[in-house]
């Protein structure tokens, strides 16, 4: 028999479920290739090591840009790696059924170039579920109940805010400002305050080591290693999170204003249900330091961050995989 597989494949990591055995995959959605040759140098892990740090044959790419295939050839071969690695590649005679997630605000030509990918990387029939649905229900909220609940995914490259009830998405919105903006803010305000250049990388670990979205208790520094933008040489910055939260503000504020407006389109009977059980956080930036509660101050409503919240897309469709009568709730068996 087949192995069934649930994917997520996101703009910043991909995670893979194999069904009886879990989460096999968590891995950054980054490629390294050839410039030349378009020969694949390393996946993953081993990709994210490199950028920043390759020669000039060699380039490392992200085949996801803000939720959408925006290379389609790299993001095949990513996808056909990771499947190949979760259950071998003899498995793929006997095809595995596949769902994976797209986000909410897709298009039918990106959702069918996804669900393509997946084909030409092994899979026998793609079924793809939109993201917020799957990380609501890897949060555990009671999805195909008559009750509200009310779900914000924030990853990489988009932040998805959805209304759950009844096994369907009652609203949704999906923005481009998720965790790569929080870094380019970083970037730009150490460029502007300390004349300091960083990288991607650099900036995601500073803001994922001091960066907070609402003051701490406790100011929190880093140390972030840089150029010195007036003589070019190698230069060290400390930084708080007092200042982070400030270099982060604007892009936050998109997320705060796009978590009001969905509140905002919410029938009051399931505004009342979100009030009663709070908005709940998943995805990478759930783990942002104060974000619950820069939330919870602007709209008022209870905010809570998932268990593992870079794990709950992926454990959605686990779940569904696992689940035929969650599947025809959610029209989501057409095998
Ligand atoms: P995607 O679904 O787009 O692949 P993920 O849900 O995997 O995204 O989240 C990745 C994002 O979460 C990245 O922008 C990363 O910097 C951010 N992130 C991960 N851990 C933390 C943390 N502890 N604090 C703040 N941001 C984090
Ligand atoms: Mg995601």
């Amino acid at each position: 028999m087949a192995k069934d597989i649930g994917i997520d494949l996101g703009t910043a990591n991909t995670l893979v479920h194999v069904k009886g055995k879990g989460i096999v995959i968590r891995e950054p959605s980054v490629v390294a290739m050839n410039k030349k040759t378009h020969a694949v140098v390393a996946v993953g892990n081993e990709a994210k090591k490199m950028i920043g740090r390759t020669p000039a044959n060699i380039v490392v790419v992200r085949p996801l840009r803000e939720g959408v295939i925006a290379d389609f050839e790299v993001a095949e071969q990513m996808l056909r790696y990771f499947i190949h690695r979760a259950i071998g590649k003899k498995r793929l005679f006997n095809r595995p059924n596949m769902m994976i997630c797209v986000p909410s605000g897709v298009t039918e030509v990106e959702r069918m170039a996804v669900e393509e990918a997946a084909m030409a990387a092994g899979a026998k029939k793609p079924v793809t579920i939109e993201e917020p649905m799957a990380a609501a229900i890897g949060a555990g909220l009671p999805v195909t109940d008559a009750e509200g609940s009310m779900v914000v995914d924030i990853g990489g490259g988009t932040t998805e805010i959805a209304v759950t009830s009844m096994g369907g998405l009652v609203f949704s919105k999906s923005i481009r400002v998720a965790g790569d903006e929080l870094d380019k803010a970083v970037i730009a305000y150490l460029k502007k305050e300390h004349n300091l250049l960083v990288g991607d990388k650099t900036a995601e670990e500073v803001k994922i080591t001091a960066g907070a979205a609402y003051p701490l208790e406790q100011d929190e520094y880093t140390d972030v290693k840089g150029k010195d933008m007036l003589t070019g040489l190698p230069k060290n910055v400390r930084v708080s999170s007092s200042e982070l939260e400030e270099a982060m503000a604007e892009p936050l504020d998109a997320i705060v204003s796009a978590v009001k407006t969905v509140l905002e389109n919410t029938p009051p009977e399931l505004a009342a249900d979100i009030m009663a059980r709070g908005i709940m956080l998943t995805g990478g930036g759930a783990l942002l330091k104060g974000l619950d509660k820069l939330i919870n101050e602007k709209t008022g409503m209870p905010v809570l961050i998932a268990e593992e919240p870079l794990d709950c897309v992926v454990r959605g469709t686990g779940r569904c995989l696992e689940d035929a009568r969650l599947r025809r709730i959610l029209a989501a068996d057409r095998w």
